[in-house]
């Protein structure tokens, strides 16, 4: 099996991958960034332990972080857009630098400009959970910018080292973020094929009923998803099944079972669903599709059971064909099982279009 990556990914899937990584770490992408603000906050001790009294000099630079922060923490309440949220969150991070910068600035002592300049590192690390690489990356590498235009000012006793620790910091939390993205990504997969799993028949591999609850609204039992469209319905159940069980055993009805379903799938569009209702019966929902042609397709559908072989007998379908009308997606089901009714009443292998022959 071909190693499914991110790169063979359409830009819409990477987009949607994306958006899922943001919201699985979001609530730990604003904690955070919360407990980074609140840690900034308390190094206002050590700079009172640095000048020796309460440290009115660097009050202002500690405290104003709290506005960016709270703004930050509000946006985050509205906008769920990873594309605008991520970048929120680096601009954070550098504000958060630009404060500790000026903090530095005005304390005597700065021989503690290096260690702090490392811990910046971490959060840049916890920033990479929800975020893309390629957002991570140039938000971390403008670090060294942070570092040069600071320096103007502050003028570090040795420059060189401040690079020479920040950029393997640099690169050790690059070469991370990339192994968390290939992480997340398999979680990501594992999920959506869970997902896929929960709304296919193990079997058959059309759909389940799970799938409807996609289409419906939970609320009102309408078919939401189509709005606009006509569509109909077909029911269809397999004539004289418990015969195919008790003649050639259970194992042979599950093959007519799977054989009935390819049929069913290339008699259809993609943006038909072929579901399977319950034992031998299928539902197929054909958005954009009048009764009439359904009842046109349900036809060569049959014919194509009738006239096919399949490797256990001679098998042939009944099928009930309704058009859904608004309101509740369950009525349509009732009124293409009454029809189906009337076609195994009427001598089975037949097509009946509810309220025609009713
Ligand atoms: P009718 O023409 O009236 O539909 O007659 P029928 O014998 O097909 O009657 P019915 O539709 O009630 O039969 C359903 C049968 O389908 C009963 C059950 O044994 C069989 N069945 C249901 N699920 C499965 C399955 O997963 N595998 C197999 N092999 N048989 C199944
Ligand atoms: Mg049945
Ligand atoms: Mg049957």
């Amino acid at each position: 099996m071909n190693k499914i990556s991110l790169k063979n990914f359409t830009k819409e899937e990477q987009i949607s991958f994306f958006q899922s990584k943001y919201e699985y770490y979001k609530l730990f992408n604003t904690r955070m960034i919360t407990v980074s603000v609140l840690a900034y906050l308390s190094f206002f001790v050590t700079d009172c332990n640095i000048f020796g009294h309460f440290a009115f000099e660097t009050l202002l630079s500690r405290a104003i972080v709290i506005i960016p922060c709270a703004i930050y923490l509000v946006l985050s309440k509205k906008v769920t857009d990873y594309r605008v949220m991520v970048p929120a969150t680096y601009l954070m991070i550098h504000i958060i630098i630009w404060c500790t910068d000026w903090a530095t600035y005005l304390l005597p002592d700065r021989q503690f400009a290096i260690p702090g300049m490392i811990i910046m590192n971490l959060i840049f690390v916890c920033a990479g959970f929800s975020a893309p690489f390629r957002y991570s990356m140039p938000a971390h590498i403008f670090l060294v910018v942070d570092i040069a235009v600071a320096n103007i000012f502050i003028q570090y006793a040795d420059i060189q080292m401040m690079y020479l620790f920040n950029i393997p910091c640099i690169v050790a939390v690059g070469a991370m973020h990339h192994m968390m993205q290939n992480v997340y990504f398999e979680h990501y997969f594992a999920k959506d094929q869970l997902k896929q799993l929960a709304v296919h028949d193990q079997l058959t591999e059309v759909y389940n009923r799970n799938k409807l609850k996609e289409l419906v609204d939970a609320e009102t039992g309408e078919l939401t998803k189509f709005q606009g469209l006509n569509v109909s319905f077909l029911l269809i159940d397999i004539d004289f099944f418990k015969k195919v069980n008790d003649e050639f055993g259970h194992e042979s009805g599950d093959k007519v079972l799977v054989w009935l379903a390819d049929i069913l799938k290339s008699a259809v569009r993609e943006t038909d669903y072929v579901i399977r209702w319950g034992g031998e019966e299928f539902l197929i929902i054909m958005p954009g599709c009048t009764a009439e042609n359904a009842s046109r397709i349900a036809e060569k559908i049959r014919e194509k059971v009738e006239t096919s072989n399949n490797s256990v007998c001679k098998s042939t379908i009944s099928i009930g064909v309704s058009q859904y009308t608004g309101g509740e997606y369950s009525a349509a089901v009732r009124n293409a099982d009454d029809a189906l009714y009337e076609a195994k009443n009427s001598g089975r292998n037949k097509v009946v279009v509810y309220g025609t022959s009713l």
